[in-house]
């Protein structure tokens, strides 16, 4: 499916996809200031800790949970500081909360161990974090100023394969390709723009293509 849009791009005149995505962000960057990282943080500590309770739950459910836990947790010694049962009732509620309690205390203990206590900013450190997988990472050092790859979640690959910017199915793959198309001061900004326009207009099921400011650059469109 992915492959036919990139076809179809070229098929309708809309320009190779190198051509057409800075439109693509400034049109959208213009009709979506707010978009930005739904998490709720208030230090480096704080979005490490967010991004790893937000695998396979909502946004919102994991700044629930964390209204309460960040009072509670100040810094890595607190997260190690008490029994592990402890850690789990308090994140229950994101769910899969052993695997996670798991993950957390494991990556207190390396900050701690190696980094003084901080949340490093590359990539290859970031990934050494128990528990911290290149999407996460991504997303962490995108969000403290220093991306180095562009985040693939869900809504990002398939809006990046409905605007025939990648024939790929493989987060890995599509990643690459958008690394080739996007410039890389837009590379942190990027994944919200895509994310929040297919909460808001881009719907799976029923994109709102009437109202969309890059229907004229989308190969998906149902208008024409
Ligand atoms: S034109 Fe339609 S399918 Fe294309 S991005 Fe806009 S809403 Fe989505």
């Amino acid at each position: 499916m992915a492959r036919s849009y990139v076809h179809e791009a070229r098929r309708r005149g809309l320009g190779r996809r190198r051509e057409r995505t800075v439109p693509i962000i400034e049109r959208l960057a213009e009709s979506l200031p707010e978009a930005t990282i739904a998490l709720r943080f208030r230090s480096n500590l704080e979005l490490l800790v967010s991004v790893m309770l937000s695998a396979q739950t909502t946004d919102v459910n994991v700044n629930r949970v964390t209204e309460k836990l960040f009072r509670k947790y100040r810094r890595p010694e607190d997260y190690l500081a008490v029994p592990q049962e402890e850690l789990e009732r308090d994140i229950y509620t994101s769910g899969f909360f052993r695997q996670k309690t798991k993950s957390i205390r494991g990556t207190m203990r390396v900050l701690l161990e190696e980094f003084d206590g901080e949340v490093p900013t590359r990539l290859e450190d970031l990934t050494r974090l128990p528990g911290v997988a290149r999407k996460t990472a991504n997303v962490v050092s995108s969000e403290l100023g220093h991306a180095q790859g562009i985040v693939v979640d869900t809504h990002v690959r398939r809006l990046s394969q409905r605007l025939g910017l990648t024939r790929q199915e493989d987060p890995v793959k599509i990643e690459r390709d958008l690394q080739k198309i996007v410039p890389r001061a837009d590379w942190a900004r990027f994944p919200h723009l895509l994310i929040w326009h297919g909460r808001r207009v881009c719907d799976a099921r029923r994109p709102l293509c009437e109202e969309c400011v890059i229907e004229g650059l989308c190969p998906s469109s149902r208008l024409r």
